[in-house]
């Protein structure tokens, strides 16, 4: 049994993440300020003993005792790390030394969620480890983009200058059930549309591209780099299937066979045009792919909306 700190540990994949750990019988620490996750969440883990959850806020330095460290808190979807881009910054660059200090004092392998953002606007498709990315330093996704590519520096002068056990993977989109419905990303927003009749928003004419993973996937790939050796990453984590948007949207009617028509809003500025991993990486190191079509992926998420909302 180890005792395992996940940070964003009440949000989406954190809650799926801490399900998944306390099923395998470790000890859970779960921190978390409630800033886009909920204790709804972890509603059903609360009562189990070996499951902790403490309000905190990665932005302030913490003292625990724990033997591994998946670092998840920042806010995801762009309206919420828009909402507040000084403390999204925060959150990245503050939090990554405050959880990087913790895992250097008590020997931690530590384990950092970064993302696809890195590639930004990505001119290599699709997009390898080894690509550098694309990034508009001074845009409205920067806060995020460029918080989440220092975190990432963070680590790798962590593990060089003081030794530290690091993990770093990059998250492409995902989805799934406790995607909180009011997120604003794309697959919640379309869902709750589609089930509630309403409008469907396509931002800009719908032709960008993006490829879904869903969470349970994910949550395995995430697993299997902390307990990999020898491998610091960064590692790319998501599902290659591409699709447009507009596509997507026409997926989610047919799907919940939805009255909904489909409405166009103009497309927010860095929106990226493509978006697609290549997971070679993953496979190879990890003998991870990825298993869950978008049919019976989505299928499981409109299930979960139908019901909470
Ligand atoms: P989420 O918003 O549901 O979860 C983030 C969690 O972090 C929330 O519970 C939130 O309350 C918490 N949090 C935010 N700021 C915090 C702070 N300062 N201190 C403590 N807790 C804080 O989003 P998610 O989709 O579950 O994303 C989890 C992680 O995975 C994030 O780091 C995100 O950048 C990364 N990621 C997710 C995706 C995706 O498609 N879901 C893609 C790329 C990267
Ligand atoms: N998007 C959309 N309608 C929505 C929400 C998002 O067309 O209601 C688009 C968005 O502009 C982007 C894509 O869907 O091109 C994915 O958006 P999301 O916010 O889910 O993730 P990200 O842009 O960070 O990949």
């Amino acid at each position: 049994m180890k005792r395992i700190l996940v940070t964003g540990g009440a949000g989406f994949l954190g809650s799926h993440l801490c399900e998944r750990l306390l099923n395998e019988g470790n000890e859970i620490i779960c921190l978390d300020n409630l800033f886009t996750g909920s204790k709804k969440n972890i509603r059903h883990l609360l009562s189990n003993e070996n499951f902790e959850f403490i309000r905190h806020d990665v932005i302030e330095p913490i003292q625990l005792e724990v033997d591994q460290i998946y670092n998840l808190a920042c806010p995801a979807s762009p309206p919420h790390y828009q909402y507040d881009p000084i403390k999204t910054l925060k959150t990245s660059v503050y939090g990554a030394i405050n959880i990087l200090d913790l895992a250097k004092r008590t020997k931690s392998r530590i384990l950092q969620s970064s993302t696809s953002e890195v590639y930004g606007d990505p001119k290599v498709h699709p997009q390898p480890e080894t690509y550098w990315g694309s990034v508009n330093p001074i845009g409205i996704r920067s806060c995020y983009d460029e918080g989440k590519r220092a975190a990432e520096t963070l680590f790798f002068d962590y593990h060089r200058q003081h030794n530290v056990d690091i993990r770093v993977i990059r998250i492409f989109n995902t989805y799934g059930p406790r995607m909180n419905p009011l997120d604003g990303r794309v697959v919640s927003n379309f869902i709750v549309q589609a089930l509630r009749g309403e409008d469907i928003t396509i931002y800009g004419d719908g032709t960008q591209t993006r490829s879904f993973c869903y969470v349970d996937d994910l949550i395995d790939g995430i697993v299997r780099m902390m307990s990999a050796e020898n491998v610091t990453g960064p590692v790319n984590l998501g599902n290659p299937t591409e699709m447009t948007v507009a596509e997507l949207a026409n997926k989610v009617v047919q799907l919940t066979n939805s009255k909904s028509k489909i409405i166009y809003k103009p497309l927010p500025s860095d929106d990226p045009v493509q978006r697609k991993p290549v997971i070679d990486l993953a496979k190879e190191s990890l003998n991870w792919s990825p298993k869950v079509n978008l049919d019976e992926g989505l299928k499981h998420t409109i299930n979960y909306f139908s019901k909470i909302i």
